[in-house]
C-alpha cells in the first residue's frame, strides 16, 4: 500500500503554499515538503489529515512534527549536499526524509525501540535511505561519527545537552528547541573551540526530549 497518488501530490501543493505564507523562502525545504509522501509516514488512521498542517500520534506516544517546523528547523540548518547531519529523534522519519531529499548524510538516533524498528524498515521501502539509525540517548550525540555539520534535535530539550555542542564542527549549525513546556527555537552556530554564536526564534511545542533509552 506503499503509494502516492496525483490527489496526494495536489494535497501535497496546497501544503507547500500553506508553508511559504508561514514564512518559510528556501526553496530546496519547499521542494522536499512537495516531493515526500508524508502520508505514508503515518499510522493509516491519520492518512486524510496528512497534508494538514498539524502535528499528528504516531506509535509509542510520540507525534510527527509539524510540516511548518520541519521547514523551519531545516531552514535554519542550512544543509548543504553531502552535509554530515545529526538527529536526535528519528520518529516517523519525516524529517529524516527532509535532511536526505537536501542530499545531507543523516545520522538519526531514536530512544524508542519501538519506533526505532519501525522507521529503520520503512525509510529504504519510500526510497530514503539515512547513513546511520541507532536505537539510543540522543542526549549523549554520537560521539563515534563527529564532528558534524549540522546537528537537529526534533524533540523538546530542557537544556542544552553539552556532547552535542562539541560534537559541532567549526562553522558547523546546531537546532534545537530548549525548554519545559513551551520551547524556544535556538540556533548555535560554533564560530571556534569555546564560542558560540546565539540566535532564539520564537516558541514552539514539541514532545519532550526524555533521558536514557526506552524499551
Ligand atoms: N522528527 C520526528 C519527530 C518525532 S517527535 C518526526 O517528524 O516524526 C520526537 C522524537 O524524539 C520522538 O520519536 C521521541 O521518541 C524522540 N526522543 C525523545 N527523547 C529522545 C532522546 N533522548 N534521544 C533520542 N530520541 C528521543
Amino acid at each position: 500500500m506503499m503509494h502516492d497518488t496525483p490527489k496526494h501530490k495536489g494535497l501535497r501543493n496546497q501544503l507547500v503554499k500553506t508553508v511559504e505564507s508561514k514564512g518559510i523562502r528556501d526553496k530546496n525545504v519547499l521542494g522536499a515538503i512537495s516531493n515526500i509522501p508524508r502520508h505514508l509516514f503515518m499510522d493509516s488512521g491519520f492518512i486524510d489529515f496528512a497534508y494538514q498542517d498539524k502535528a499528528f500520534p504516531i506509535a509509542a506516544d510520540q507525534t510527527i512534527s509539524q510540516p511548518f517546523t520541519v521547514a523551519f528547523q531545516t531552514e535554519l540548518l542550512q544543509i548543504n549536499p553531502k552535509d554530515k547531519v545529526l538527529e536526535i529523534g528519528t520518529g516517523s522519519g519525516y524529517q529524516t526524509a527532509v535532511l536526505i531529499d537536501l542530499k545531507a548524510e543523516v545520522y538519526s538516533i531514536e530512544r524508542q525501540k519501538e519506533l526505532y524498528e519501525k522507521t529503520k524498515k520503512f525509510l529504504p521501502k519510500v526510497g530514503y535511505v539515512a547513513k546511520k539509525l541507532k536505537h539510543g540517548d540522543g542526549y549523549k550525540g554520537w560521539s563515534e561519527y563527529a564532528p558534524f555539520d549540522k546537528i537537529i534535535v526534533t524533540a523538546g530539550a530542557p537544556f542544552v545537552p553539552k556532547p552535542l555542542l562539541s560534537q559541532l564542527k567549526i562553522g558547523g549549525r546546531l537546532v534545537i528547541p530548549v525548554g519545559e513546556d513551551v520551547q524556544i527555537m535556538t540556533l548555535f552556530i560554533r564560530k571556534d573551540k569555546s564560542e558560540f554564536e546565539k540566535h532564539e526564534f520564537g516558541e514552539f511545542r514539541f514532545v519532550p526530549m526524555l533521558k536514557e533509552s526506552a524499551k
